[in-house]
């Protein structure tokens, strides 16, 4: 997936995926991936645990290739911005204005937002980037987008003018003159856009190095006034991304590995065993993500050592929670 390198260890904690990848020099980097959305998470849990409906898994679908193709993005501007003061801001979602939370009638998080998947600095502009991964082709004709069979497909470059006039106005709330560019970046390399329109916002994966290569450049003057300011407009919380509604009862119990979605089978005492990927697993980490998903699932539910056992299928007892908890092994 990381087409920079290619990962020579992977740690899971709770909240951010750490990975190591090795580069051509045989130099060894930390390389913090972006998050996966809650509701991304709550699909993919769903996926093994509940039967989700064809609307749903379309849905998952459509998520996964849009994180992917943003870890494909990722990888590739690393290249050029390891070592450099170029600023790499992902997923930056900010609130059209500033919102006086005093004067909202809805909780804060719940009032609409800017979502941006990729903020750059530089060569001293302010870039944007929007990650499109989309396996089909599409086809241009007089400013409209269609599919191969001729069904319409809604214009993307629409988000990128609402991106450039919303992201406007912020840089003038927060800050002096920086030039801003918004692009649109077809990122799946199989995807073939007909008559693509001669438009400096859209750039396809051919031509994407090409496109790099000049403008990802130092900077050189100092924009970390400006990038504290973003960071400090950046909302975390998204409204998409509240509690699951399927009822507990409901949800498929067990331990289920998180990287094929197979079943794990208890080896011993403190070791699980994946039937499909073979991976082994401490008890313990099986156990933190147990803990986890429940959270993601739906943070309502109170997660005791009863409900762990329950939602394990009885593969993990109370007592184990319990123990792993009196030893400071676990936290929830
Ligand atoms: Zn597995």
């Amino acid at each position: 997936m990381i087409s920079a390198g290619f990962v020579v260890q992977k740690l899971n904690c709770c909240d951010m995926t750490t990975i190591y990848v090795r580069f051509t020099m045989g130099e060894r980097r930390e390389f913090h991936l972006r998050e996966k959305t809650r509701r991304h998470r709550q699909l993919e849990i769903l996926d093994r645990r509940y039967e989700l409906s064809a609307f749903e898994k379309e849905e998952l679908q459509k998520l996964e290739a849009g994180y992917e193709g943003e870890l494909i993005f990722d990888g590739i501007l690393e290249g050029f911005i390891h070592g450099t003061n170029i600023v790499h801001m992902k997923d930056y979602n900010f609130y059209p204005e500033a919102v006086d939370a005093r004067l909202l009638t809805r909780p804060e998080a719940e009032a609409g937002h800017v979502q941006i998947d990729n903020v750059v600095i530089a060569k001293d502009y302010l870039y944007t980037f929007e990650i499109k991964n989309y396996s089909f082709d599409l086809h241009h004709r007089d400013s409209h987008w269609f599919f191969d069979n001729g069904g319409e497909f809604a214009d993307p470059l629409a988000q990128v003018v609402k991106q450039r006039n919303m992201m406007g106005k912020l840089l003038d709330g927060v800050e002096g003159r920086i030039r801003m560019f918004n692009l649109l970046v077809f990122i799946n390399k199989d995807q073939t856009i007909f008559n693509l329109p001669a438009s400096n916002e859209i750039i396809v994966r051919s031509n994407l190095r090409k496109k790099l290569v000049k403008a990802m450049t130092v900077n050189h003057h100092d924009h970390s006034r400006l990038v504290g300011n973003l960071e400090a407009r950046r909302v975390t919380v998204l409204k998409y991304q509240g509690d699951t509604t399927v009822d507990f009862r409901d949800i498929r119990k067990g331990v289920f590995c998180a990287a094929c979605g197979e079943r794990l089978v208890r080896v011993n005492r403190y070791k699980f065993l994946c039937s499909g990927c073979r991976t082994p697993l401490p008890v313990l980490e099986v156990l933190e993500q147990l803990i986890v998903e429940l959270q993601i699932l739906n943070s309502s539910w109170t997660v005791t050592p009863a409900l762990i056992q329950k939602y394990s299928n009885d593969e993990i007892s109370e007592y184990c929670v319990r123990n792993n908890k009196k030893r400071g092994l676990l936290d929830y």
